[in-house]
């Protein structure tokens, strides 16, 4: 088992996480007091960047601010497997690539071809590019990233230089202030403040305990094993359930109770700063896409590795019919799940016990915009620690940037419970918890955007994460090409830096450069 994640501070990637995953204090700056150099074994990394906004950095802080508003073994049939891609099928011009999916992974893929002068068509099933990344413009003043915000690690990471060839400007993001609220009826049991520190190191030695298990379990199964866990008060058990959802349910939209306790933390990271798009990250999908033959609203039902004489690979859809002599598959995890698109030849046993183990988290996000802030707006996260684990446990306030919006956040089954909700629904839920927080006197809101990724069925999920029983190895199987005609990229295929954009543009990059090999062997 690995534990890895970014060390705070470093200038190259960084293996090692050395940061707390928990960030619960009250208006303190946790990063002040960490030990130099500790191995805190933590899936750090994308809770505490998702959640940070700017700390005292003047302006920036309402920049930042804004802007996280705004913003199988290849086990290839007999009939295909030796196939010439030189006998090009698709007429003049050289051999032809389909890529499937206009996201980050299958953009940079296509991006990447094109440039090498390959000839490269991108297959989309929405009316739009960008996937996961989404800006709306619902609120002509205030654009916002249902989906990725951040840059996460701006050293080395591809998205750097993309953000700069784009245009689009980014600010640096770290811990900000924080306060926590404790709901009523805890505190009539005497809870008044989330202990982080302590659940942080008993969460550390369950897992410890864990790796040493014959068979992998879930995070909450690690800790409910550990002898100190029968004893521990109700008061104790929801500020447990609280430091869990804050941590790791938030982390990857999934609950502790099914997040595999040997390998929920592996992966790297880049270091450096977490960056913020205060126009959205939407600029970089634009800019990914800009000369690209992309055909939107075409969804792809099939694909069939054909062999060279009957032209390489056919991709059928809904009023589609192409013919291209590789094809690489970008759609995500959720999608390959729910069988909605058929390959042939079929994926490995590799591959197919992959996409049944690898899990498929749910993040949401409640943008709630009122008349004006009723909430205290110098504090930048407001966390509820309530008597339903995670339940609205995360809010980011924009007050600062003089806009009156509220972002909740939720995950896992709260996530997938109110994503299925209807919008009058998720504010009376919503706002049940804010009166709770902030006063019975809160108003209502005057707009609301959610997001609805488990819903939406060319994503369904939000990004993949380690289930119990997964490990890097499945990512590795996802990412082998079947029949040496039909490729893979996406997050999900990415062994290191998977369920983030950089990580996304990464496999990309690696299919790509699979194909091109594959097209010049011949
Ligand atoms: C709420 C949320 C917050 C996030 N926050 C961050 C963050 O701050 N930083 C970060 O780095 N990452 C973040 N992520 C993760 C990041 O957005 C994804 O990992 C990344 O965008 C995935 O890119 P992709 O190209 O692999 O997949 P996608 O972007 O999903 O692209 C796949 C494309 O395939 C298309 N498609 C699906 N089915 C078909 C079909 N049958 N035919 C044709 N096309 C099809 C889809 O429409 C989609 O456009 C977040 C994700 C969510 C949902």
């Amino acid at each position: 088992m690995t534990h890895v994640g970014r060390g705070l501070g470093g200038t190259e990637e960084a293996d090692v996480a050395t940061c707390p995953a928990g960030l619960m204090a009250s208006d303190t700056d946790l990063r002040a007091g960490l030990p130099a150099g500790r191995d805190y074994r933590m899936p750090v990394s994308k809770v505490v960047s998702r959640r940070t906004v700017l700390t005292a950095a003047g302006p920036l802080g309402v920049g930042a601010l804004l802007a996280a508003c705004t913003s199988p073994s290849a086990s290839p049939s007999a009939s295909t497997a030796s196939s010439s891609l030189s006998a090009s099928p698709s007429g003049s011009g050289g051999p032809r690539v389909l890529v499937i999916g206009a996201g980050a992974a299958g953009l940079a893929a296509a991006g990447r071809l094109a440039a090498a002068g390959v000839r490269v068509t991108v297959l989309e099933a929405r009316d739009r590019v960008g996937g996961r990344i989404h800006t709306t413009t619902t609120w002509p003043d205030l654009p916002i990233d249902l989906g990725a915000s951040w840059i996460h690690g701006h050293l080395g990471n591809p998205l750097t230089p993309l953000a700069e060839a784009a245009g689009a400007p980014t600010v640096a993001t770290s811990y900000d202030s924080a306060r926590s609220y404790v709901a009523a009826a805890l505190r009539a049991k005497g809870l008044t403040d989330p202990d982080t520190a302590r659940w942080e190191r008993l969460t550390e030695q369950a897992l410890v305990a864990a790796a040493e298990r014959e068979a992998d379990v879930s995070v909450a199964t690690a800790l409910a094993g550990m002898p100190w866990y029968p004893r521990l008060s109700s008061n104790e058990r929801a500020d447990l359930d609280f430091y869990l959802a804050s941590t790791y349910d938030t982390e990857w939209g999934v609950d502790s109770s099914d997040l595999s306790a040997w390998t929920s933390d592996e992966g790297r990271e880049f270091a450096g700063e977490d960056r913020l798009f205060p126009q959205g990250f939407g600029a970089v999908a634009a800019h990914l896409a800009t000369g690209l033959d992309i055909r939107l609203s075409s969804p792809v039902g099939r694909i069939h590795a054909t062999g060279a004489t009957a032209g390489g690979v056919l991709v059928t859809g809904d009023g589609i019919q192409e013919r291209a002599d590789a094809v690489i598959v970008t759609v995500p995890l959720g999608v390959l799940k729910s069988g909605a698109l058929s390959i042939e030849p079929g994926l490995s046993a590799r591959a197919q016990r992959a996409v049944q183990r690898l899990g498929v988290g749910v993040l949401s996000k409640t943008f709630l915009r009122f008349e004006k802030p009723f909430w205290p707006k110098d504090i930048d996260w407001h966390e509820y620690v309530g008597e339903q684990a995670g339940h609205w446990a995360e809010w980011v306030s924009f007050a600062k940037a003089g806009v009156p919006v509220m972002l909740g956040f939720n995950s896992g089954a709260n996530a997938r419970r109110i994503e299925a909700a209807t919008d009058a629904d998720v504010v009376a839920e919503a706002m049940a918890v804010l009166r709770e927080m902030f006063g019975a006197g809160a108003p209502s809101p005057v707009a609301v955007q959610t997001s609805q990724w488990s819903r939406d069925p060319f994503a369904l999920g939000s990004y993949s994460a380690n289930t119990v029983g997964s490990n890097r190895e499945d990512r590795v199987a996802l990412a082998e090409p079947i029949a040496d005609r039909i490729f893979w990229a996406g997050e999900a295929t990415e062994p290191d830096y998977h369920s983030t954009v950089h990580g996304a543009v990464l496999s990309g990059h690696r299919a790509a450069e699979a194909v091109r090999a594959r097209l010049s062997a011949g």
